[in-house]
């Protein structure tokens, strides 16, 4: 089951993971703040991300650069050119859309008039801005639309400190800003967003093979982070879908509520940009094979993931509703690597002598897990809150605790609760949590 739409909505803004940003002024459509819940799962979706392709790669390394760089890069990219999408304006509504999005390319889906829109204009997507305080075109700049190019442009800084050899990649995870026409779907398409890209340059006749691998290892990302088979499925484009660098490129796709959509898109980008930097800066970005003596571009495979997207779609795929007791119960059944909460410690009553030793514990705890503190309401209320936001195991402290030196340990998705003595305690959530 797909949960719908407004259902994750909801839950986003009610539970604090996503909030519409500037919202106390009314809201600044297409940019979103994320709350304590939401920024916790966020993180761990990016940091599992930079665990399996960068900690675990004796091949990857990563960087972090800067979101403001020069002009030529977007010259020399293409983007200043061509990253752009058609434009369609409604005479009758005056709405903008996105002439490539529409379900029906003559109907007008903000006033449901037909055959209203004029030529296509070709909108480019940067957002610009100037560099310092005169607002001239030799200061004009862009915030970058992507997280690549600032890889390719620092691939020779980093093939030569590092001393890398190929084939090797080069990943990051940072923001990119696109000026959408037409943003929309909650955090699924946004103009403020992160990205999660990485560059990985190869031998040019082994990048058929390298890029069926990488197709391989992120659409198994997503499944060993617990996503559901059924809603992944791996796309190949259409030739006429092909960016100009393509020689080659698949989208994972999640089947979101409204259907089927990218969440990440793997492309063959052949030596383009490294050629392309090459003509645009004058500097010698070519490979030079030591064993065969030969100068050469590399090829490059890109797994291009859209973080905030990606942390979405985690969400929705968690969300279940079951019956238990004649009661319907909401649970984010969500991997334990990815909950926002791993704990949550509850003391049964407010009465001081429970508070203290739970907060005690709680401190303890605190330093190996993100744990939440709740004593307000009845047990039954706590477990249910922590169920919605996919708390893995809520630790309760009894007036019992007191005796017999234990707590009970309740687990998210079988509701068992076993009883642990406090002084293995850790070594069971150690074992549970990992
Ligand atoms: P689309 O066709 O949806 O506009 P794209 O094919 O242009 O996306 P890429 O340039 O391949 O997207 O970007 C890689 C990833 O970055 C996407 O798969 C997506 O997860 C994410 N992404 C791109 N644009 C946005 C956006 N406006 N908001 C949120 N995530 C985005």
């Amino acid at each position: 089951m797909t949960a719908s739409f407004d259902t994750i909505v909801n839950l986003s803004k009610r539970r604090g993971f996503v909030f519409p940003s500037s919202e106390i002024y009314g809201g600044l459509r297409s940019a979103y703040d994320y709350g304590p819940l939401g920024v916790n799962l966020l993180r761990n979706v990016k940091e599992q991300w930079w665990k399996s392709m960068v900690q675990q790669r004796s091949d990857v390394v990563g960087i972090d650069s800067a979101i403001i760089q020069a002009r030529e890069v977007w010259r020399a990219s293409g983007h200043e050119e061509v990253f752009t999408d058609p434009l369609v304006e409604c005479s009758n509504c005056n709405s903008r859309q996105r002439q490539d999005k529409l379900d029906d390319p003559d109907l007008c889906p903000n006033c449901g008039q037909r055959g209203t829109f004029g030529e296509p204009k070709q909108f480019n997507l940067m957002f610009r801005t100037h560099m310092g305080p005169v607002e001239t075109s030799e200061n004009l700049v862009y915030l970058r639309p992507e997280t690549a190019q600032g890889i390719f442009i620092n691939y020779e800084n980093i093939r030569r400190t590092n001393r890398m050899k190929l084939p090797f990649g080069i990943a990051q995870i940072g923001k990119s800003f696109r000026n959408e026409i037409t943003p929309g779907q909650f955090v699924f398409r946004t103009r403020e967003f992160e990205q999660m890209e990485m560059e990985f340059f190869c031998e040019p006749a082994t990048s058929g093979e390298w890029f069926e691998t990488w197709v391989e290892l992120r659409h198994n990302w997503y499944l060993d982070l617990g996503m559901d088979p059924e809603n992944l499925r791996i796309r190949p484009h259409d030739d006429d879908e092909l960016s100009h660098y393509s020689a080659g490129t698949v989208d994972v796709e999640y089947r979101f509520p409204w259907g089927w959509d990218e969440l990440e898109g793997i492309a063959n980008r052949t030596d383009f940009d490294l050629r392309q930097h090459q003509e645009f800066s004058g500097q010698d970005l070519q490979y030079f094979d030591q064993e065969t003596n030969e100068r050469f571009f590399p090829h490059v495979i890109e797994p291009a993931a859209g973080a905030t997207r990606t942390t979405f779609a985690f969400l929705i795929d968690a969300y279940h509703e079951e019956e238990v007791d004649g009661e319907t119960r909401a649970v984010l059944k969500i991997d334990k690597r990815l909950a926002p909460y791993q704990l949550a410690v509850l003391p049964l009553s407010k009465k001081p002598e429970l508070i203290e030793p739970a907060t005690r514990l709680a401190d303890e705890l605190r330093s190996t897990y993100m744990l939440e503190f709740d004593v307000t309401q009845s047990i039954g209320r706590r477990y249910r809150r922590q169920d919605e936001i996919g708390t893995p195991y809520c630790v309760t402290f009894d007036f019992d605790s007191l005796d017999d030196d234990a707590v009970t340990v309740r687990d998210r998705d079988t509701m068992a609760q076993d009883r642990v003595s406090t002084s293995k305690l850790a070594a069971y959530l150690a074992e549970k949590l990992g």
